[in-house]
């Protein structure tokens, strides 16, 4: 069978010169994916990076040495800054170039028309290209994927196949979790083969949720293929102008504290009274306040200056946020959703509070006060107190 879809093409990012951790993450995994593949499959198939930026070539070296079969850098002084318009054409424009499919695996140069597959981060930068450019490739997106198989597929459907029974060779199965992640979503790309809406869908296409696969390590005597792209940019494609660019820096340290109080919806019943509870509880522990993703939603409607230093993305605790190995973790009004337990399961010491025993975080904690956060945190406070009292005497 002629074989015009090729290879697994990772979207990488940058910061400042370097590789952002998911670029690493995702090439691990495809790495892992396609050699699974190619064994299967008798195939030579590759994992190929794309690297944008300004003066990034040297990077090229460092995507072959995690598990890159080739990369394709683009090196223009306009792709210095992301901007998702240029971004995005430049992406499209690598993904359907037939003379750099060529270039990747020369037996297949005449036929290669798109890569099989496409890997984005889940970031605030990677969903929107990813969607961006997916839409430009005429293909699906699945987003925010934690975990991946490739496998044949035997299905019948009224709409993909006309209701007869095909097999999907080499279909790529994105999970996500759902349902507040107490369900896993499995969503797969496939081509209409039905005669009355023939049509293709490639690339397979995802974004990967940051922190959730292990890059490789770092194998200095790997060798790959490092292939130049020069894009064509057109003067229209350039009115978005960077001005000036500031990075941020967090005010929330999840690193050094040792102790690490978040709290989550089980604060509905009055908010602005039990954050005040946790930052006291946070003040006597000096621990510093985490959150659930739901929180940075801003669901309640506060006082301002407890919603700008709390309900803020920055103090996600899991998939979507940071990941903690705090020596004491306390969860008040955290149900355990499998993203939250993703960023706090690796401290040492968990207490929940939560009147519900059938609450999730049950599993994953040492001690389960079951009760309100309203009744327990200022029973804790108390008790706290007089500890120290006695450790200070
Ligand atoms: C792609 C994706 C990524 C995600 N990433 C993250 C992530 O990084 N981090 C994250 O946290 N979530 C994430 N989520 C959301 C996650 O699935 C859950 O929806 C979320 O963690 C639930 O938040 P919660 O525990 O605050 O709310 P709920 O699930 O509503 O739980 C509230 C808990 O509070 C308890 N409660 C009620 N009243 C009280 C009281 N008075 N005192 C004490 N407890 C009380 C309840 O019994 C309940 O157990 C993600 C979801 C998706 C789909």
């Amino acid at each position: 069978m002629v074989e015009k879809y090729r290879h697994l093409y990772v979207v990488t990012e940058i910061e400042q010169g370097k590789l952002l951790p998911v670029s690493k993450e995702m090439i691990g995994e495809a790495r892992r994916l396609m050699d699974g593949f190619n064994q299967k499959y008798s195939s030579k198939e590759k994992v190929v990076a794309i690297v944008l930026g300004n003066n990034i070539k040297e990077l090229s070296k460092e995507l072959i040495q995690i598990g890159a079969d080739s990369v394709i850098y683009c090196d223009h002084p306009e792709l210095e800054e992301i901007r998702n318009t240029i971004y995005t054409k430049v992406i499209c424009q690598i993904a359907i170039n037939k003379e750099i499919g060529g270039k990747i695996e020369a037996e297949y140069a005449e036929n290669f028309r798109r890569p099989r597959y496409m890997f984005f981060a889940a970031d605030s930068i990677g969903r929107h290209l990813s969607s961006t450019v997916l839409a430009g490739l005429n293909s699906g997106l699945a987003s925010d994927i934690n975990q991946l198989v490739i496998e044949d597929i035997e299905m019948s459907h009224q709409q993909k196949t006309g209701g007869v029974k095909e097999t999907y060779e080499k279909t790529l199965e994105m999970y996500r979790p759902d349902f507040s992640g107490f369900l896993w979503t499995t969503i797969l790309c496939l081509d209409n083969r039905n005669p009355a809406f023939k049509r293709d869908y490639h690339p397979q296409a995802c974004s990967i949720i940051p922190g959730v696969f292990e890059p490789l390590e770092v194998d200095s005597k790997r060798q790959g293929q490092v292939l130049e792209f020069i894009p064509r940019i057109h003067n229209l494609d350039l009115r978005v102008k960077v001005i000036s660019r500031e990075i941020i820096q967090s005010e929330v340290d999840f690193e050094t504290p040792r102790t690490i109080v978040s709290f989550g919806r089980g604060i509905k019943d009055d908010p602005e009274k039990n954050i005040k509870l946790v930052e006291q509880l946070a003040k006597e522990l000096k621990a510093e306040i985490g959150i659930t993703l739901p929180m940075s939603k801003k669901p309640y409607s506060i006082s301002q200056s407890l919603d700008s230093k709390y309900m803020i993305p920055d103090r996600v605790i899991g998939t979507s946020g940071h990941k903690t190995s705090a020596m004491l973790y306390i969860a008040s009004g955290v149900s355990g959703a499998m993203q939250h337990i993703w960023g706090m399961k690796d401290s040492g010491f968990v207490v929940a509070i939560n009147p519900d025993e059938e609450a999730p975080i049950k599993d994953e904690c040492d001690i389960f006060i079951k009760g309100r956060m309203e009744d327990v945190i200022p029973l804790l406070i108390e008790e706290i107190k007089k500890q120290i009292q006695i450790v200070e005497a």
